[in-house]
């Protein structure tokens, strides 16, 4: 049987080890050259696009000559006003590009030795960044689409004659969600987060090109599909596959969601689903590129994306 592709050597290109054998310098440079990959690392001013800049060395800061403007390499990103040390913050990166199933806030406090709050918005703005690679995404060709339900879980009661019909609209909590996933059989997974299948059907019209082929199951949300694309359906109560028409791809996408919400966020609110689905999105897409191009992928996205409009502001990230 072939190795497994994480088993393989060409799976670890990047350790924590290497990170901090290189020290706060080689992370810097790591940083420069992901921040202005178009210059191979000079720095740009962020408010006039100069390239004449002047070196703030001891602070690792740049001086704009055209407009005086002083900034460094995360001034205008999502990782602005960062209080971590470049190092430490390559090393987040890599530690939550690493994990296949994703890393809890916590884990990753432990790791770094900072603070669950910080690293909880730290993890939230990198997955942030993850998620714009695919916003301007539009699939086409053969494309699955699927839903899946989380959250709002009712705890049956103890004895049998106390317990709810938990299928009932009164009985519920109000809190589950559907994650909607299109997954393009040659491309991207993108996901959305709705109270029910329908509400997800605007956005399949709209990310999904005319002249695709979707593959469904046989929920009647997916009727109207019909109307737009060729649609193919399998019903999954008589065969999996059928035909070649299936929702696997699909499917593996929401079994690696359900270990990450199950093995490392556990309670997951409906407010931060979405980011849940789309970090397990970029894993599955990106699932067979070593651990040293995703962790320069995901700070490379990081260093491109603005200043986070969520996250900006709450608990800011200090070594400790
Ligand atoms: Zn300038």
């Amino acid at each position: 049987m072939a190795q497994h592709f994480l088993l393989s050597s060409k799976a670890r290109t990047l350790s924590l080890r290497d990170i901090y054998k290189g020290g706060e310098d080689a992370a810097y440079q790591t940083f420069l050259k992901l921040r202005w990959p178009e210059t191979e690392g000079e720095a740009v001013c962020p408010d006039c696009g100069c390239v004449d800049t002047y070196r703030i060395t001891t602070r690792r800061r740049f001086k704009c000559a055209a407009c005086g403007v002083q900034f460094s390499a995360t001034s205008g990103t999502i990782l602005h006003s960062r209080k971590l040390s470049f190092v430490d913050l390559l090393a987040a990166i890599c530690l939550v590009a690493n994990a296949a199933k994703g890393l809890s806030a916590l884990q990753l406090a432990r790791d770094l030795g900072i603070n669950p709050k910080s690293a909880f918005v730290l993890a939230h703005k990198i997955r942030e960044a993850l998620a714009r690679e695919t916003v301007a995404e539009k699939l086409a060709g053969e494309v699955e689409v699927d839903g899946a339900y989380f959250g709002g879980h009712v705890r049956p009661e103890n004895r049998k004659e106390d317990r709810k019909d938990r299928r009932l609209a009164e009985n519920q909590t109000g809190k589950r969600r559907v994650v909607v996933a299109l997954r393009a059989r040659q491309g991207r997974t993108l996901t959305a987060v709705y109270r029910t299948e329908d509400e997800s059907l605007p956005m399949i019209r709209e990310r999904v090109a005319d002249g695709s082929i979707i593959l469904a199951d046989e929920a009647a949300s997916w009727d109207p599909l019909h109307g737009w694309y060729t649609a193919k359906r399998i019903n999954h109560s008589i065969a999996f596959m059928d035909d070649g028409v299936c929702t696997n791809q699909a499917e593996s996408f929401f079994s690696r969601l359900r270990r990450m919400v199950g093995g490392q966020h556990h309670k997951v609110s409906g407010r931060h689903l979405h980011a849940y689905a789309s970090h397990a999105a970029w894993l599955e897409d990106h699932r067979r590129q070593d651990n040293g191009a995703l962790t320069r992928r995901a700070l490379g996205l990081a260093l491109a994306s603005p200043v986070s409009r969520v996250w900006t502001g709450k608990w800011q990230a200090r070594a400790g």
